[in-house]
């Protein structure tokens, strides 16, 4: 496995892969790496035939009072990982790399980044569109893997990639869970034991909310539920409803359904989701 930090380098040895005609997975990351990233990489190493995984903790998708400073680091353990996943290729770019002084191009998807994730976390969605887009431009990949986890950041990512034509297929993974349903993520390690215990009750949330819709099929009724399952469980919903999967606007009753949902235990912020492809018709009338 190739450890490169330089987009020169990076390319370099991607060129002799493309060369013999062998297609290249790409699975962006930034790093602490659980198991939910590893599934990503086991889906791109059953696709592809190069595996590309970049470790980037990206400064322009975090707030000013977010926890870019604090957010988990561990380069050594997340490249043992990765060689063992059978990673062909890691990109650990710095800062400067990816970001010249004179940088000042935004790619950024307004109407997904105006609601939900984006208006809790103002600019978060641009500094993702303006990554991902450096990095698909930089690794070239044939598909790109993401977590349904992120659901938003993945029709973000859905989004830009259409509207520029970038030559890539996108490829969503599910989410991986803890046995207790909370969904793996990086900042699962912010929660002390207490918090931890509450934290499941996010999912407990998405999935009676889910029962609702399929019996009652009334949108108002399903978040309700959501909001009532969130607070009984001892954590601060954010926000609890259904929204299209593809642009994040309320859900009318047709099509895939997206339950989604944010809370806050302590003071850590957890996301999570639950896709629903078949309540055609479950809205009443
Ligand atoms: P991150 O390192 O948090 O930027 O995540 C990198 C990729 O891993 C994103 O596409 C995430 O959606 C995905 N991911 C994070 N957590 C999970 C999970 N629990 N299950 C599946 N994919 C995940």
């Amino acid at each position: 496995m190739r450890v490169e930090r330089t987009i020169d380098s990076l390319r370099g040895a991607l060129r002799d892969a493309r060369g013999s005609g062998r297609t290249i997975g790409f699975v962006p990351t930034m790093g602490a790496l659980h198991d939910g990233h590893l599934s990503l990489v086991r889906a791109a190493r059953l696709a592809a035939g190069i595996v590309v995984v970049s470790i980037f903790v990206n400064p322009l998708q975090f707030g000013e009072h977010e926890d870019l400073a604090a957010y988990p680091r561990d380069e050594d353990a997340d490249v043992a990982k990765l060689e063992a996943a059978g990673v062909d290729v890691v990109f650990v770019p710095s800062v400067t790399e990816m970001y010249p002084e004179d940088r000042a191009t935004v790619v950024d998807v307004p109407p997904l980044a105006a609601v939900f994730e984006g208006a809790s976390r103002p600019g978060h969605f641009a500094g993702v569109a303006t990554v991902v887009t450096k990095l698909l431009n930089v690794v070239a990949p044939d598909f790109a893997f993401f977590g349904q986890k992120d659901a938003q950041q993945l029709a973000v990512v859905r989004r830009l990639v259409a509207d520029l034509s970038i030559p890539v297929e996108i490829r969503a993974c599910p989410t991986v869970r803890e046995p207790d349903g909370l969904a793996l993520s990086s900042r699962n390690a912010y929660l002390d034991p207490d918090e931890r215990r509450r934290a499941p009750g996010l999912f407990e949330g998405l999935r009676e909310g889910e029962r609702v819709l399929r019996e009652e099929g009334n949108v108002d009724s399903v978040e309700k539920t959501m909001l009532e399952v969130i607070r009984a469980r001892g954590i601060e919903p954010d926000y609890a409803t259904v929204v299209r999967p593809d642009d994040f606007r309320d859900f009318d009753g047709h099509g895939p359904a997206l339950l989604v949902a944010a809370a806050r235990v302590g003071t850590t912020r957890l996301i999570d989701n639950l896709l629903l492809e078949d309540v055609s018709g479950s809205l009443e009338d």
